[in-house]
């Protein structure tokens, strides 16, 4: 089964749920706009080499086209229209005005030069210029892009039309009109997920302690997962008493302080250093398997997709996770877990922070108006929190799982837009 047709199969499911009228989920099943570019780029050894890339638009009903560029050998048309059919679900999840849109090169970007990457992102950029725009489709970092890649972007764009134009792509450097808060936010909504869940199970008498009391275990330290555990620590003032990398996962049965964990933080931006290099801790290491079953009353797995699957679901003994990475939960793991009670606050609602400061980055842009850290924060915590409660009432007015809420919700929103705007002509 191809990756599309594993993500219509959750659509499916919670269309059923809904009865959601057959025309309006035959429109929004499948993708809006697909293109298919094959370009040369020019490489340092004076050849020239031809690449493939794509730029899909799943839905445009709610606004403009909304997701990022991928570079990796594995890029297919099917991946880039399953991730652009993800990510309709996740803007109108966190009810942002945009639709879904996903590209991606199929190039392996370590073999290329800096000069090469730069030569391959302008002509890719240039390529899908007829489809994109500030008001079309609006593109942003993912796998193996960063920062400077949407500048080459902007750039690109900017040189074609005649002038800048900021609004074109977000996950700029802070230069050239990037937001502040970009880096933490989706860490930040994660930790605003993390706290308005435990609310509801503390209101359910599923938790009866207090947050100091509260362990959490965080699966990923990159950039979800670090923010994600310090935040926890600092704000929320929870016990963060694990979290690993690919390298090894520490533990401490007190926690660790917000101080240790920054520490660690910068120890290993500084060094493009693992955990595994860190020597000053007072901590036991453990092993990723270990972290996902500690006893622990929150989970934050924020790594990388099927970590929790059919052969370790009925060990985790969390009663609350919070998924920061992208499908970190098999669907049969979804089903064990379920099962035993445990509430999972689903995907594409965690980790919507980044999409969401992504917008305010767009609105800043359009507006030439640059906003400070704190309204950045503000406006993030309000969105996560309405997004969440939206989330758990259809969850319980449906009488299901918070995962077939959050899709429930977001089909909702896309098909009202639809049926307001109505079929052209
Ligand atoms: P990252 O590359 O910064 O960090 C990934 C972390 O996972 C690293 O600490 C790495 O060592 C660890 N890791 C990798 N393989 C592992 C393994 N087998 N076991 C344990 N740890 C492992 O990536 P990120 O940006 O933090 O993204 C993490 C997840 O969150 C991905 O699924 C990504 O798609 C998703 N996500 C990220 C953002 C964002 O804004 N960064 C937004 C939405 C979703």
């Amino acid at each position: 089964m191809s990756l599309f047709e594993n993500a219509l199969r959750q659509f499916d499911k919670a269309c059923k749920v809904m009865d959601l009228d057959p025309n309006l989920q035959a429109v929004l099943s499948k993708p809006k706009r697909e293109l298919t570019v094959n370009f040369p780029v020019k490489m340092d050894d004076g050849s020239i080499r031809v690449f493939t890339g794509h730029r899909v638009q799943h839905n445009i009903a709610r606004g403009p086209a909304k997701g990022g560029i991928r570079y990796h050998p594995n890029v297919t048309l099917d991946e880039v229209r399953a991730l652009a059919f993800w990510m309709t679900w996740k803007s109108a999840v966190a009810d942002i005005p945009y639709g879904g849109g996903k590209g991606g090169v199929t190039v392996d970007p370590k073999e290329l030069s800096d000069g090469e990457l730069e030569r391959l992102s302008r002509r890719f950029f240039s390529e899908i210029q007829v489809i994109i725009g500030e008001d079309r489709d609006i593109p942003a970092p993912d796998v193996n892009t960063n920062p400077q890649i949407m500048a080459w972007y902007m750039d690109t764009y900017s040189m074609n039309v005649g002038h800048s134009v900021l609004g074109i792509v977000t996950g700029k450097p802070l230069d050239i009109g990037g937001s502040k808060g970009r880096t933490e936010a989706t860490g930040r909504g994660v930790r605003v997920c993390v706290e308005e869940a435990t609310n509801y199970l503390r209101d359910k008498g599923k938790i009866n302690k207090p947050n100091n009391q509260l362990t959490v275990a965080i699966h990923g330290f990159g950039n979800v997962g670090s923010y994600a555990a310090l935040l926890t620590a600092e704000e929320l003032g929870m016990k963060v008493v694990a979290f690993s990398d690919s390298s090894t996962g520490v533990y401490k049965e007190d926690g660790f302080t917000p101080e240790e964990i920054r520490d660690i933080m910068d120890y290993i931006s500084a060094r493009k250093a693992r955990l595994i290099d860190y020597k000053d801790g007072n901590f036991k290491h453990i092993t990723n398997d270990e972290l996902l079953t500690l006893d622990v009353d929150i989970l934050i797995p924020a790594a990388i997709e099927n970590v929790i699957t059919e052969k370790n679901a009925k060990d985790v003994r969390a009663k609350l996770i919070v998924e920061g990475a992208n499908g970190p939960i098999t669907p049969e793991a979804d089903e064990i877990l379920n099962e035993k009670g445990v509430l999972i606050v689903p995907d594409f609602l965690a980790n919507s922070g980044g999409v969401t400061v992504s917008y305010f980055e767009w609105v800043q842009g359009l507006q030439y108006y640059f906003w400070e850290l704190e309204d950045v924060r503000n406006a993030l915590h309000r969105k996560m929190k309405d997004a969440f409660w939206s989330t758990i009432r259809t969850m319980e007015k449906y009488n299901t799982d918070m995962r077939s809420a959050a899709y429930i919700i977001a089909i909702e929103r896309v098909a009202t837009a639809t049926r307001l705007r109505g079929i052209y002509p």
